[in-house]
């Protein structure tokens, strides 16, 4: 069975054509962005030529920002649209990314340990199963490569900010977008990280203002937050190897 919500594939599909629009409704992507880069960048050090897979590419503002800086990346989605719109964007930017439809764990059947980086952004609270995405994420990444993921914590706070605001009072977002029993806990995101044979090796806020559009790093993981793992070097072994 698909790893999959039809309802938030077809959210994203509806929303496709703004991928781009640095106004709309992404904008809080394009916004945070350079943060996440430079959070990547800070552990990883050079994207020069290494093979990234970014697992929930949608439209590829990540996917975009990682081949800028020389690597070459694959990226994976289940919204034919938002590829459509990510491939379609390449004419622009004359960058080269290899964008695919396929999930998560069926590419980890297919091409294990075959990433030195693996991204996962604000992609894991919309699956039914995020544990199974990690496992599959600990799949595709060489033993010792790098993994990054991005969600929204689960607290009043997050709440408030994450969806009251962003949805109901600021209309950044379109209403529906996150659920509140979906969304994540460092606790809980480490757990499933240990026990795909990864370490949580750092964990760091992002704090956004929507209204200044200003994004930075900070020790306030109360809403969004950035996580930083590691593939042990010997834990090859985990599922279907
Ligand atoms: N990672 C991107 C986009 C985040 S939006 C960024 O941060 O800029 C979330 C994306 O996850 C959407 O494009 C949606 O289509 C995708 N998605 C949702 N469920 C998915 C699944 N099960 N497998 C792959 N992608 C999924």
């Amino acid at each position: 069975m698909q790893n999959s919500d039809p309802q938030e594939i077809s959210k994203f599909d509806a929303i496709a054509s703004h991928w781009w629009d640095k106004e709309g409704e992404f904008r809080p992507l394009h916004d945070i962005n350079p943060k996440r880069l430079e959070y990547i960048m800070q552990h990883s050090q050079s994207l020069q030529h290494k093979q990234v897979l970014d697992v929930g590419c949608g439209g590829g503002i990540l996917s975009e920002s990682m081949a800028h800086y020389g690597a070459k990346v694959t990226a994976i989605d289940l919204s034919e649209n938002a590829l459509s719109v990510a491939r379609l964007h390449l004419y622009e930017s004359q960058l080269n990314i290899d964008y695919q439809h396929i999930s998560a764990e069926d590419l980890a059947a297919k091409q294990p340990h075959s990433f030195d980086i693996v991204t996962c952004m604000e992609m894991l609270e919309h699956v039914p199963d995020p544990a199974a995405i990690i496992q599959a994420c600990a799949i595709l990444v060489k033993p010792d490569g790098d993994l990054y993921f991005s969600t929204i914590n689960r607290n009043i706070k997050a709440y408030t900010l994450a969806i009251l605001g962003a949805e109901y009072i600021l209309h950044l977002l379109p209403k529906g977008t996150h659920d509140y029993a979906k969304l994540i806990r460092p606790s809980e995101l480490d757990k499933w990280i240990r026990k795909s044979g990864m370490e949580m090796l750092d964990v760091t806020g992002i704090q956004y203002n929507p209204l200044l559009h200003q994004c930075y790093l900070s020790s306030d993981i109360d809403v969004n937050y950035l996580v930083y793992a590691k593939k042990k070097a010997l834990s090859g072994n985990i599922i279907n190897d």
